[in-house]
């Protein structure tokens, strides 16, 4: 076959694949999102969602009411593309009072539609195809999507169980002069932990040794139990170079509002809003009005929010314990990670934690995160590891919490190996 005809074969080939195939190759990979797939599964089984990290009871009075009104007002038409002024303000004025540090609410904030448009502003506006962000696993699964449409390349580190401390020496050696960002998330999902004062100044070692920048997502930034929450940026040497994105959606238990904003210094802003810009351009305007009175909440609810997330967690991790887990404790976010194995299921062609989270949908009625989609997809490494685990979200009221476990205690037994001789508190 001459060169011209072996062309046109591979041509037919590529164009056949895509036909069958049409997604992207930056997107293909990462498939549909397991929250969408594990709430499909609840709710074809009638499963308690224990799954997707989205609140079963509704946001504050004050700021429902502020939608309204808002609405009513008028605020129909397209915001300020990088915010309305009065959110910006107030963007700011909280990130005063949280972390002492004053912002210009004009050149250093932008207002985006959740933080998952945050993360892909940032990497779309920053990052070059080719250079590298370190992502640490296990991640939320936005983060690598959100490189690999970027164009850039994912270098994943690794937190391990049972202490899931912050990997510093990993990071040491995964630093080289293509990477352009390290990510860090805390309190994180799905580990529930709160980085300490030593991790995190570990961390900004690392990046102001080699002039990187951080970006920090913190919007569990309030939902913490022990140590308070501290901001990365708020280290020696880190305001100007660290990126910190949040979101009403945690916070004021409106995840479906999907307000979210970046605070970074001017140059890094300016990159950010020109992806913002051509992504959605504004985010709902009457929902960010109300966002100005949901930041402008009183401390109090702040402390009840934090003391009603000690409750439900709590509550999770006795029923937990109670129905055979051994969980994770978790020092801030509102997810609790937990070993599938005391229990056994087959697992067949799937991955074992999948394996247990569709016996635990189908059949037990209640819906978890299997943790293998919080890994780099392209890597098997520490397969063991990472199949190992399954999530459950405590962003639920406490008689769901309980119905999961009254439907857990009854089934799951049946999964025990005799051989554990495992007793259960029926
Ligand atoms: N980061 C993390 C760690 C999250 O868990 C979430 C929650 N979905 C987000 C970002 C996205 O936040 P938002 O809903 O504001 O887009
Ligand atoms: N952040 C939520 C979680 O981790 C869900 C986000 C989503 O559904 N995309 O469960």
């Amino acid at each position: 076959m001459d060169k011209r005809a072996a062309f046109a074969k591979l041509r037919y080939y590529l164009h056949m694949l895509r036909k069958n195939s049409p997604t992207a190759s930056r997107l293909a990979q990462f498939g549909e999102s397991v929250f969408t797939r594990m709430s499909r599964l609840a709710a074809a089984h009638k499963a308690v969602n224990l799954g997707q990290g989205f609140p079963n009871f509704d946001g504050p009075d004050f700021v429902k009411n502020a939608g309204k009104a808002a609405i009513d007002a008028g605020f129909g038409q397209y915001a300020r593309a990088f915010g309305l002024p009065e959110l910006n303000q107030a963007i700011a004025a909280r990130f005063h009072k949280d972390s002492g540090i004053e912002v210009n609410p004009e050149t250093e904030i932008t207002v985006t539609s959740g933080a998952t448009e945050a993360i892909a502003a940032v990497m779309l506006g920053l990052v070059e195809p080719g250079e590298e962000v370190i992502l640490v696993e296990p991640f939320y699964d936005s983060y690598p999507a959100a490189v690999s449409m970027a164009g850039g390349v994912v270098r994943p580190i690794r937190m391990h169980s049972p202490d899931f401390a912050f990997p510093i020496e990993e990071l040491r050696k995964a630093v080289t002069p293509k990477t352009r960002l390290i990510l860090i998330n805390s309190p994180h999902n799905p580990t529930g932990r709160v980085l300490s004062d030593q991790e995190l100044s570990q961390i900004a070692q690392v990046a102001i040794d080699n002039d990187c920048l951080v970006v920090s997502d913190e919007v569990y930034e309030h939902i913490y139990f022990e140590r308070k929450h501290r901001s990365i940026s708020t280290l020696p040497g880190m305001r100007e170079r660290t990126i910190v994105l949040s979101s009403l959606g945690k916070t004021f238990s409106l995840t479906g509002w999907k307000v979210g904003w970046a605070i970074a210094p001017e140059q890094f802003t300016q990159a950010i809003r020109s992806a913002h810009q051509f992504l959605t351009f504004s985010t709902a305007t009457p929902l960010q009005r109300a966002a100005v009175d949901a930041l402008n909440a009183p401390e109090k609810y702040y402390t009840q929010l934090r003391s009603d997330y000690a409750q439900r967690r709590d509550a999770m991790l006795s029923m937990l314990r109670n129905a055979g887990f051994n969980p994770f404790i978790p020092e801030g976010s509102y997810f609790v990670l937990a070993k599938h194995e005391p229990f056994h299921v087959e697992a067949g062609a799937l991955s074992a934690d999948e394996a247990f989270c569709e016996y635990l949908v189908k059949t037990v009625g209640v819906a978890a995160i299997p943790c293998n989609a919080f890994y780099e997809t392209a890597s098997t490494h520490g397969l063991e590891e990472r199949t190992s685990m399954i999530r459950f979200a405590f962003c639920k009221d406490l008689e769901t919490i309980q119905e999961a476990g009254r439907r857990m205690k009854a089934t799951l037994r049946a999964t025990l190996p005799e051989t554990l001789g495992f007793k259960m508190d029926m």
